[in-house]
């Protein structure tokens, strides 16, 4: 199947959502399926990966923290060379490309080669999440404001983020990569002025069979955290729009929702 879009040589860095393949937008899957090699991500479900044709090249070019399978420069590199050698090539991105997922670098390495290359959008975790909790990231007169942050700190050094601003409680925060320096968040967003009971939810495997959601406050995000998740990407929700969310709690027999430490608001 080919599309004037995609001519051989031509690069599109495509959204895949945050991993349930109806998720994807319709374009994403056509480039998929017309592509002559992927690059795809750790985070890309499998089943948009179960997508990509018999036979078509796949390539993991995964990034977990603490586990780089491929630098980026690496990353830019071999898209480039396959684009050069005329291939269709699809660079799979979990969720949205353009929402930490590097893709300046990937989209400057293209120009500087006078390659081809155009973004398709997707679906961003906090945007499942949030429909997996049955609430909305805004809120009429309550969060005005919705802020999209990564707590992923590169090694050995501090998180640089402004808390003032942060701490806003007027705002829904979505914070991705946010486990490793949960503790840290707890601290930094109280002592900004945030409530230790300001509401908080982490969602892990958002759209997966596998997701789940943990319900817990501020003062005890570092704790449950260390208690409650497992090894799948978790975003983490903090802000009073939570406190409207839809969906039953534990409690009440949802066999996705989990209260820590018995918290519920
Ligand atoms: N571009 C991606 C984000 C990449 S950063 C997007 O738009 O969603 C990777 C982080 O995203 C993970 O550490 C986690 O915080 C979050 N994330 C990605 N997929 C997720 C999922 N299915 N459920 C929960 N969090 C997810």
């Amino acid at each position: 199947m080919t599309h004037e879009d995609f001519p051989a040589g031509k690069v599109w860095l495509v959204g895949a959502g945050p991993g349930d393949p109806e998720l994807l937008t319709r374009k994403a899957e056509r480039l998929i399926r017309s592509a002559t090699v992927v690059f795809h991500d750790a985070l890309v479900g499998p089943g948009v990966l179960a997508l990509i044709p018999p036979g078509v090249r796949r390539v993991h070019v995964g990034k977990r923290s603490g586990r780089h399978s491929k630098d980026q420069k690496t990353i830019d590199r071999l898209i480039v060379e396959a684009a050069l050698q005329g291939d269709r090539v699809v660079r799979l991105k979990g969720g949205d490309p353009s929402i930490f997922g590097r893709s300046t670098e990937e989209l400057d390495a293209c120009h500087a080669s006078g390659i081809e290359v155009a973004v398709c959008p997707g679906v961003t975790a906090a945007s499942a999440a949030a429909a997996g909790l049955g609430m909305s990231l805004t809120l009429r007169g309550t969060a005005r404001k919705l802020t999209f942050v990564t707590a992923h700190a590169r090694a050995g050094e501090a998180l640089d983020l402004d808390w003032q601003a942060l701490a806003d409680p007027e705002a829904t925060l979505a914070i991705y990569m946010g486990k490793a320096a949960a503790s840290e968040l707890s601290v930094r967003l109280r002592e900004a002025g945030l409530p230790a009971s300001t509401p908080v939810a982490l969602i892990e495997n958002a759209s997966l069979p596998s997701e789940r959601h943990f319900y817990t406050r501020l003062d005890l995000l570092g704790l449950a955290v260390k208690t409650s998740l497992g090894n799948g990407p978790a975003l983490v929700l903090v802000g009073k729009a939570l406190a409207r969310r839809t969906e039953p709690t534990s409690a009440e027999g949802h066999a996705k929702s989990v209260d820590c430490a018995g918290f519920a608001y």
